[in-house]
């Protein structure tokens, strides 16, 4: 009866890996099929992921793309830290996808009405219900406020940042890839993101939030008078995953290697891997 046990398990481990849905097309994006004739130690795949780094309202200075459209800071380290990581792939694109086949996840650095067409959202949707997964840093929730299937999909939308300083964190989920190296708190310099509606942690797995006992939280402009805020979360929409991180305002943030394996391992997460 070892078959009944699993589901328990499973809700007792909310981020643990379920299988990932095959799409429904069976299409390329799906993970490959299970090699019993491979050799043990033959490395999957390279997970996909799109990183899409667009500002349609506020231009953060790590998005800004540098002199004759070189990277911008956030697309620079996706790019080394895929030359440096064998477990995925980072296609680094500012127009939005043609195509969402072959891909794992969709990574948004971005703020602002994305000027994506109705398919192209269609799309986003149906690619992360269907199995795929979808990634946020930072202002991700600061985007698509008149697409509220978007909001719910990411978790929230933005509310004010009224900490810019150090500020700490607590590691509500110490064991995730995502957070393990976090240990059970720490502190950081960045601008610190409030959410509102949709947001509710009921709705998701708070993996990170802020410690109201070693901040500050006399700083105007606090809107949540609980004082829950949430910094990194996970969700399932569908048959797929959502990780979000409110990190990386600050461009020391995307060079500090606790984020990189923050983002890194959660995007990976995210992409069932
Ligand atoms: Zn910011």
């Amino acid at each position: 009866m070892r078959w009944t046990v699993a589901p328990l398990l499973l809700a007792l481990l909310p981020w643990s890996c379920t299988t990932r849905a095959e799409p429904a097309d069976g299409g390329a994006a799906a993970a490959p099929a299970a090699a019993e004739d491979a050799a043990p130690e033959e490395p999957a795949a390279p997970a996909r992921l799109f990183v899409h780094v667009f500002s349609a309202g506020f231009e953060h200075g790590v998005a800004k793309p540098g002199p004759d459209g070189a990277d911008s800071l956030v697309e620079a380290q996706w790019r080394a830290w895929d030359a440096a990581d064998d477990r995925f792939e980072a296609v680094i694109s500012r127009e939005p996808p043609a195509s969402l086949d072959g891909f794992d996840g969709v990574f948004l650095y971005t703020t602002g009405e994305l000027p994506w067409s109705d398919e192209q959202r269609a799309m986003l949707l149906d690619f992360v219900r269907g199995g795929g997964g979808l990634i946020g840093a930072h202002c991700a929730t600061d985007t698509w406020y008149e697409w509220p299937e978007y909001g719910a999909m990411i978790g929230g939308y933005f509310a004010g940042h009224p900490w810019n300083e150090e500020v700490g964190v607590k590691v509500e989920v110490p064991d995730h890839p995502a957070t393990r190296h976090l240990g059970v708190s720490f502190r950081i310099a960045d601008e610190i993101y409030q959410h509102k509606e949709p947001w509710d942690r009921s709705r998701l797995t708070v993996l990170l939030s802020l410690d109201p006992a070693t901040t500050d939280m006399d700083k105007d402009g606090i809107y949540r008078a609980d004082h829950d805020v949430a910094i990194s979360w996970l969700r399932h929409e569908g048959a797929g995953r959502v990780f979000y991180t409110g990190l990386g305002h600050r461009p020391e943030v995307w060079r500090d290697e606790r984020f990189r394996r923050h983002l890194v391992e959660g995007a990976l997460w995210a992409m069932g891997r």
